[in-house]
């Protein structure tokens, strides 16, 4: 979800040593669930770059055993045959508002009524939508938080639930088992994006951190790829608290947008008014080990991932291959 690392990424030195690992599957972040600049493996680099304050606090874990965000290994995901196609109801009428907290910006959503809702897939229950929220990268070679067989993507896009059945409140369920679900989608670059540009064009009324705006009637089942394929898998939030409360959802498939739709993230700032200015680029957390989970999907793999890519790159909707 919302992001950082232990080295905030904004020193050109760094970010190929952070990709490269990515691609390695490696994680740039001890295993064990303490204070993330203590545990940075770029020795000394928090005081050098200095880091986010979202990770500047205290950090609350509990556990550290199903961290998020994961490399998919395609070939160890496990088709599961039971796994019912996932039902999402989003209404237009309760997105509410676009509000830049500093590390992102959050699309906020009236989560009073039933009207944008999510059930099926893995749940057990109904969740609601409560916001949703893009992680980048400061260039297009890097920015998604999951990663898949070691391939990152330029942006990624976190659709954040809360569990309605079990729980009475968003604030109620983020700290709780089964409290959350978030659907995942990669960006890549490729055609502009129609619907995506409204919210591109309201950006610049939060640029500076705690700014908000009213953003009325955006349906953002309009960011969703055609494809029903999903891999998931349990983990936690990848910003603070990091909880271990939440049910990931990652869709096989990435939508597409134009270059200088994605150039209109790294335009916010992660700095207030007043402040010296610093772009929103980078909000990402670092790949956390797997350890002892599966990565479920509800599609089958197939062996000849070589051959299907090219078939990918060919049908607009529903390959059941690469990406
Ligand atoms: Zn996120």
């Amino acid at each position: 979800m919302v992001l950082a690392t232990c080295c905030r990424l904004t020193a050109p030195l760094l970010l190929p040593v952070l990709t490269a690992a990515r691609r390695q599957g490696r994680d740039l972040r001890s295993r064990e669930p303490l204070p993330a600049p203590a545990f940075c493996s770029l020795a000394g680099c928090s005081s050098k770059l200095g880091l986010h304050p979202i990770w500047q606090g205290p950090i609350r874990i509990p556990g550290g055993t199903r961290q998020s965000p994961i490399d998919i290994r395609v070939r160890d995901s496990v088709f599961d045959p039971h796994l019912q196609p996932l039902s999402i109801t989003y209404d237009p009428s309760t997105c509410l508002q676009i509000w830049n907290n500093g590390y992102a910006f959050l699309v906020e959503f009236d989560d009073s009524t039933d009207k944008s809702v999510i059930r099926g897939g893995p749940l057990k229950n109904q969740f609601k939508l409560k916001q949703f929220h893009f992680h980048w990268g400061a260039i297009d070679d890097w920015g998604s938080e999951h990663t898949v067989d070691s391939k990152v993507f330029p942006a990624e896009l976190h659709l954040v639930h809360w569990n309605c059945c079990k729980y009475a409140s968003f604030e109620e369920a983020i700290m709780e088992d089964n409290g959350l679900a978030v659907i995942a989608v990669f960006l890549k670059i490729g055609k502009h994006h129609q619907e995506l540009q409204k919210l591109i064009d309201a950006l610049p009324l939060v640029k500076h951190k705690d700014t908000l705006t009213e953003f009325k009637n955006f349906d953002p089942s309009c960011l969703l790829p055609y494809c029903p394929d999903y891999w998931t898998y349990f983990g936690s939030l990848t910003t603070p608290p990091l909880s271990e409360s939440v049910t990931w959802i990652i869709k096989k498939r990435p939508i597409q947008v134009s270059p200088n739709q994605l150039a209109g993230f790294r335009n916010l700032l992660f700095t207030s008014v007043g402040e010296e200015e610093k772009n929103m680029v980078d909000n990402f957390r670092p790949l956390q080990p797997l350890m002892n989970r599966t990565v479920h999907s509800n599609f089958k793999p197939m062996l000849d991932v070589a051959r299907f890519k090219e078939k990918s790159e060919e049908h607009a909707h529903c390959p059941h291959a690469g990406f």
